[in-house]
């Protein structure tokens, strides 16, 4: 580490701090104290994106309305992009919920670590699954970021435009950043509108022609203005309502965008089949059934969010304590519903060989095949939890 070593050769070496040996892919600054993602340069944009049509919207338009109708209108104009700037700042320099990486046990390096394992949590059982980048078991709705490199608690989406991404730590400021953007673009509009009836009232008291080019000629920046907001109007708003829906129904967007993702498993019965072999088809069909689909991954091979009822059993107790909490917070009742209703017939001893088989860790083809093998030999092998859910499911 050749910046940090500098100095007399006889001088104690400098001790590091975490962030200057960090191994995921943010960005630190002001000495640690902000943690930015890795195209932290989009953020500046973005607040590129508010705080030029700002200054116009001042200079030309909030200063004359508040010239001719109210200075009030001028300090709600400067309030409203000041908070938005705010949150963005706060969204986007904030810790979005990283999991700190562990290192690889003995069990992983063998490469006997297995992929997924069952833990009961409130009595639910559920699966979590190891990550091999960060070495435990993730819990509930915690994903690995593939551009930040860090398993996110509570992971909702990587923001291109705050060049970070939202969890669980920075998702109240995304919220309020798109809530209050909206709000100023509608502010923005309806003030750059209101200005065009004050200029047209103006130009009719100087008996002055007045028409439509008049008036946009006398006030070009609120016309300028007026489109940019009617633009950026429909993504900031339609971003605020997907939201609000989100939150409404406890999803995040990677639970919600994972819907359209998974694969949809084959129907349970051949509905042209003859009669008679109607039973047959059904058997056939259940034993080539895809592990019940709350439990199911998803095409990324990442566990879908219902079933975020997960816990870490190896993370440490912080992870464990994160996992609890999580549990707490979404909603059981719903994965307890969904394993009651998953068919009684389909081979509950599958689940962990497909997980595995499907899963896109680090190991080989042989070594997951090998690992089967295990499974197989041991009759036993069944998960703890996978009698409850049997239980369960009857
Ligand atoms: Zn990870």
């Amino acid at each position: 580490m050749a910046p940090f070593s500098r100095g007399k050769a006889d001088a104690p070496p400098r001790r590091l701090r975490v962030y200057q040996q960090w191994q995921g892919n943010e960005r630190f600054f002001c000495c640690g104290h902000c943690m930015a993602g890795p195209n932290w340069r989009s953020c500046i944009g973005s607040l590129l994106l508010l705080v030029l049509p700002t200054v116009v919207f001042l200079v030309w338009v909030a200063s004359y309305m508040g010239r001719r109708v109210s200075w009030a209108i001028f300090v709600v104009s400067c309030i409203l992009p000041a908070l938005s700037a705010m949150w963005l700042l706060l969204t986007a320099c904030r810790d979005p919920g990283v999991l700190p990486r562990q290192e690889p046990d003995e069990e992983w390096l063998s490469g006997r670590k297995p992929r997924t394992k069952e833990v009961v949590v409130n009595g639910h059982p559920v699966q979590v699954r190891y990550n091999d980048t960060c070495h435990f078991y993730q819990p509930p709705r915690a994903h690995h970021c593939s551009v930040n490199d860090n398993c996110i608690e509570r992971f909702d989406h990587h923001c291109p435009w705050v060049g970070t991404t939202i969890g669980k730590r920075n998702y109240r400021t995304f919220l309020l950043f798109i809530y209050g953007t909206t709000v100023y673009i509608g502010w923005t509009f309806a003030i750059s509108l209101w200005s065009f009836w004050v200029k047209a009232a103006e130009l009719r008291a100087a008996n002055k022609e007045v028409d439509i080019l008049s008036v946009i000629s006398a006030d070009p920046a609120a016309v300028a203005l007026g489109v940019f907001c009617f633009v950026f109007f429909w993504f900031v708003g339609g971003l605020s309502g997907f939201h609000t829906f989100l939150v409404a129904t406890n999803q995040t967007t990677y639970e919600n965008f994972s819907v359209w993702c998974i694969r949809v498993p084959p129907p349970k019965m051949d509905y042209r089949a003859y009669v008679g072999e109607v039973r047959k088809a059904a058997a056939a069909s259940a034993r080539a059934a895809e592990p019940p689909s709350v439990y199911g991954p998803s095409d990324d091979g990442e566990p879908r969010s219902l079933d975020g009822a997960r816990a870490s059993s190896s993370g440490g107790p912080a992870l464990a304590e994160a996992a609890a909490a999580e549990v707490a917070e979404s909603d059981a009742a719903a994965a307890a519903a969904a394993a009651a209703a998953a068919p009684e017939h389909v081979s509950l001893e599958m689940a962990p060989m497909q997980e595995a088989a499907s899963s896109r860790g680090g190991r080989g083809r042989g070594q997951q095949q090998q690992e089967q093998q295990q499974q197989q030999q041991q009759p036993n092998g069944r998960p703890k939890g996978g009698k409850q859910r049997e239980q369960g499911a009857g």
